[in-house]
């Protein structure tokens, strides 16, 4: 692209504090993170925001796996008499569901529904699957790609396809299933806050907002950097809907014939918005070191016969980090430093790496963090591990920032006119004693467009009233506007 063209492109991004739903669509399209497609409400996810997919996918892969589970594929089709066995759950689905009607150039003979999630073929197989209480508990996740017709759409938030993972097990008590539904849901926790550096609420959801057809849902919720909230993960014990729906039965240790327990839980594309939304600014893209796809960015600087001063030092520094296992990029782009440094700004790589002829006579490099913007002088002297350092040093300030962020923009009240003047006011988490009731939710929700998020599981027993009715109060509630 032209250089002129090219300055414009970095320089045109939306201030958050202007628009934030414009400035998030400014920086997944200049950042080349996504695009649209031909299909509406489908979204193209490019390299670079495929390489934060796979950094995440790899992390959550690598401890699903060291908690005992392991992945399988089941197709993408399902035949839509099986998605009809458990009444919720269809009727949870169906508005979103796309069907396939035609194969081969013939109509066939029974519809086809294109996996809104894969409950219903992955019970299909477990009650062929389970015989005995020897053959539980079973533990199988999948990777694929998930389509819910959307009317509304944004990229990673809500596309009518998207990928992520979803794990469904079968386990032969009641108990069993809970404690895997909740420690699924401490995984997820700790996966997000460790790799994405987004803090996290853990907490189980109301009956309005939880899966269709499940027991309970549980859920990490997180805040965005406009003050709405992001679900991040959810985690769904199933109780024995499923396997009643499906017949999943196995002989118990008692030799009587039981129904399974099951759970299941799903992780997204959507992270990667959690991603920009929490730790973005005005120059685009901040991403955590591990998760960005290049943890380091060399930029060489000098005049106009750099390719003989800094080129061949700034490649030895390459050879050398990557060795040490950093991702590093070294730009040789034919353009000004200036329009390097704004685009690795935007692209929201860690640390720039700047090294000049001066740089080179010090045998120092001068290193800039795109998250303090601070800029420090380094030795070349043990510059791996001082990367090293400084990559953990940003990775867990963007957590506290994130952190600070959310506690400065929750709030607790006790009064109705004290929960919409927050809602009006500042937006962000308000924590407020609720009654239980459904009702009194969607009373709130089409009065203030709050939601509830999740219930804590670490809050203390609730002795209050409602904030709605003035019913005695059940659960302490964090309602949010949400996406
Ligand atoms: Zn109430």
């Amino acid at each position: 692209m032209a250089k002129k063209e090219a300055e414009a492109f970095v320089t045109e991004i939306t201030p958050r504090s202007q628009d934030f739903s414009r400035w998030y669509l400014d920086v997944v399209r200049r950042a080349e993170m996504a695009d649209y497609s031909p299909v509406k409400g489908f979204m193209v996810i490019r390299p670079y925001g495929y390489a934060v997919w796979e950094r995440i996918q790899q992390a959550l892969d690598r401890r699903i796996k060291e908690t005992g589970h392991v992945n399988a594929y089941f197709p993408l089709l399902i035949p839509e008499s099986l998605l009809h066995k458990e009444a919720e759950h269809v009727e949870g689905f169906a508005p979103q569901v796309a069907y396939v009607t035609h194969g081969g150039g013939e109509e066939l003979e029974e519809r086809l529904v294109i996996r809104p999630t894969s409950e219903a073929i992955i019970g299909t197989m477990y009650a062929k699957w389970v015989q005995s209480w020897r053959d539980l508990p079973i533990l199988i996740n999948q990777w694929c790609n998930i389509v819910r017709w959307e009317k509304v759409t944004r990229p990673f938030l809500r596309t009518t396809e998207f990928l992520w993972q979803e794990g469904h097990t079968a386990h032969e008590t009641e108990a069993e299933a809970e404690e895997e539904t909740l420690k699924i849901l401490d995984l997820y926790a700790e996966t997000v806050e460790t790799e994405l550096a987004v803090p996290v609420i853990k907490g189980r959801k109301s009956e309005s907002e939880k899966f269709a057809g499940a027991l309970r849902t549980y859920s990490i919720e997180a805040l965005m950097g406009d003050g709405r909230a992001l679900q991040a993960g959810t985690s769904h014990n199933l109780g024995q809907n499923f396997a009643k729906a499906f017949d999943i039965t196995f002989q118990a240790r008692d030799k009587s014939v039981q129904h399974v327990w099951g759970t299941s839980w799903g992780m997204t594309t959507r992270l990667i918005g959690a991603v920009i939304m929490t730790h973005g600014d005005d120059s685009g893209l901040v991403l955590p070191p591990r998760v960005a796809p290049y943890q380091a960015a060399i930029v060489p600087i000098g005049r106009d016969d750099w390719r003989e001063t800094v080129l061949p030092k700034a490649r030895e520094l390459q050879r050398q980090l990557a060795t040490a296992g950093i991702r590093v990029t070294l730009d040789e782009r034919d353009e000004r430093p200036g329009w390097k440094f704004a685009e690795w700004e935007l692209r929201g790589v860690p640390l720039r790496l700047e090294i000049g002829p001066k740089d080179i006579e010090k045998s120092s490099v001068r290193i800039a963090r795109r998250d303090t913007r601070e800029k420090i002088d380094v030795s070349m002297n043990g510059l791996a591990d001082h990367i090293t350092r400084l990559l953990d040093e940003v990775q867990s300030s963007l957590f506290e920032r994130a952190k600070t962020f959310r506690e400065e923009h929750t709030q607790r009240v006790s009064t109705y006119e004290e929960f919409k003047a927050a809602m009006e006011g500042r937006p962000g988490f308000v924590i407020a004693p609720w009654c239980g009731s459904a009702d009194c939710e969607a009373h709130i929700k089409a009065e203030t467009q709050a939601t509830i998020r999740n219930m804590p599981l670490d809050s203390k027993p609730v002795t209050g009233r409602c904030v709605h009715c003035d019913r005695p109060a059940q659960a302490e509630a964090w309602f949010a506007k949400a996406y």
